[in-house]
């Protein structure tokens, strides 16, 4: 275990655990969550919200061998859980293989991503966790569980977003697909009010599309991935990016996954940024709410009031789409979304009262924050947003009766019994 306290990815949360386990095997990690009181799984430490915390034990999984098992007559791949995406990627192209989707960044972990509802963009896509049909995890007394969707009891989908309070996720079973290459190209200066009133021309035009803005500058940048396996994107606005750029205006893009419509494959044109290069140091803060396709005129009225409250705390934001999903712990659950994303300062006394402005606003909207980013918005609020969470209380209960893997983050949504 290594000694030291431990922050997540930005720092803005001190873990309460006294360091973290790395169990070099499967039995290791099954002893090891047998003999703690409390324990949590840690994955790559980006959610910035205390979802992972825990004033027990944390145990990591990267020191389990990183296993990528491609099944090919299933479309499925079964892979370690601790895992990078960026890493299962790799393997997957190698292979001739691909995930439907990728968030921005490729250096999450597959299992902490899914827990949380991690998602990219596109119209059709849905949250990473939709891909998952099958997971291995270590219960309480340090069994093995295993759970899929062909064995399923009508509970598998309030298994995989699961927010880590069900047990420790050892590996996890993806649907794949043939690789597909990508192109992607950027527009600037598309103006705000053309992105809300051709916002479905615009988020349809290509596989993946991610609007970037401040809000105050009155415009946007449009990053459109389109697979070139699929028809050309129909929609074009603003001027066509002459060389690479970054989400966050003026800073350099060589973190950035290759732009200028050169095709290349997926992984290397999904995310925003390159597995090889760090994005940024952490300096940053994130927050995100889903809303109601149907709600994004209203929610980017709402936002531009706040422009000038907004725009100085502001690295940029980011407005995506999702396609509907079944589980029943997804901000996406059962309706299509539109997400606003803000990447903040790092200055929490100064992002928070205006984070609350915007959230103020876009509750009443039926926002549903993302549970792996900051939200002002007080649990039992957030909880009653999810008509199936008695249900996921009824499978914490059965998995984990005696709340080993809970934590302050899971009390306070689900108070224990
Ligand atoms: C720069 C940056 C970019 C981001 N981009 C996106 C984006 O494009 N889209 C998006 O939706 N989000 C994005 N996020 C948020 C991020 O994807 C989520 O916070 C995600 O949970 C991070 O995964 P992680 O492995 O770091 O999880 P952690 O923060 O380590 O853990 C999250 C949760 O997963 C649980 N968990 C982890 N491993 C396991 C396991 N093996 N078994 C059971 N439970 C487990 C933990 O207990 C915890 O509850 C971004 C974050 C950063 C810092």
């Amino acid at each position: 275990m290594s000694g030291k306290a431990t922050t997540n990815w930005a720092g803005n949360v001190t873990y309460g655990a006294a360091g973290v386990h790395r169990p070099g095997s499967l039995d290791e990690l099954r002893s090891l969550v047998q003999h703690s009181r409390r324990i949590r799984a840690l994955g790559s430490g980006h959610s910035f919200s205390p979802v992972a915390d825990t004033s027990g034990e944390l145990v990591s999984l990267d020191g389990l061998p990183p296993v990528v098992e491609i099944d090919a007559a299933s479309s499925t791949a079964t892979v370690a859980a601790g895992m990078r995406y960026g890493e299962v990627a790799v393997e997957l192209q190698r292979a001739g293989f691909a995930l439907a989707n990728l968030a921005s960044l490729p250096h999450i972990s597959v299992a902490g991503s899914c827990a949380t509802a991690t998602h990219g963009s596109g119209d059709r896509q849905r949250v990473l966790a939709a891909s998952v049909s099958a997971l291995q995890l270590v219960g309480p007394d340090g069994d093995l569980v295993e759970l899929g969707q062909d064995r399923d009891d009508g509970t598998f989908a309030g298994s995989v977003v699961a927010l880590g309070a069900l047990g420790v996720v050892t590996r996890l079973t993806l649907d794949i697909e043939p690789g597909f290459e990508v192109a992607q190209r950027v527009y600037l200066g598309v103006p705000l009010d053309e992105v809300v009133e051709r916002f479905d021309e615009m988020f349809g035009a290509a596989y993946s599309v991610s609007a970037f803005t401040d809000w105050r500058s009155g415009e946007a940048m449009v990053w459109l991935k389109h697979r070139t396996d699929g028809p050309e994107a129909a929609w074009t606005g603003g001027r066509p990016a002459q060389r690479a750029v970054h989400p966050c205006p003026g800073m350099p893009a060589e973190s950035c996954t290759e732009q200028l419509g050169i095709a290349g494959p997926w992984h290397e044109r999904l995310p925003h940024f390159r597995l090889d290069l760090t994005p940024s140091a952490g300096e940053e803060l994130q927050s995100e709410l889903f809303l109601p396709r149907d709600r994004a005129p209203a929610a980017f009225a709402a936002i531009r009031g706040l422009a000038d409250d907004v725009a100085p705390l502001l690295h940029v934001s980011e407005v995506r789409t999702v396609r509907a999903d079944d589980l029943w712990l997804s901000p996406a659950y059962d309706r299509d979304s539109v997400t606003f994303h803000f990447t903040w300062v790092k200055d929490p006394a100064a992002v928070i009262p205006v984070l609350a402005a915007i959230e103020e606003l876009l509750m009443p909207m039926g926002a549903r924050p993302h549970w792996g980013k900051l939200t002002t918005v007080a649990p039992a609020e957030i909880i009653a947003l999810y008509d199936r969470a008695p249900e996921f209380a009824q499978l914490t209960q059965r998995y984990d009766p005696t709340g080993k893997f809970r934590n302050r983050f899971v009390d306070d949504l689900l108070p224990p019994t």
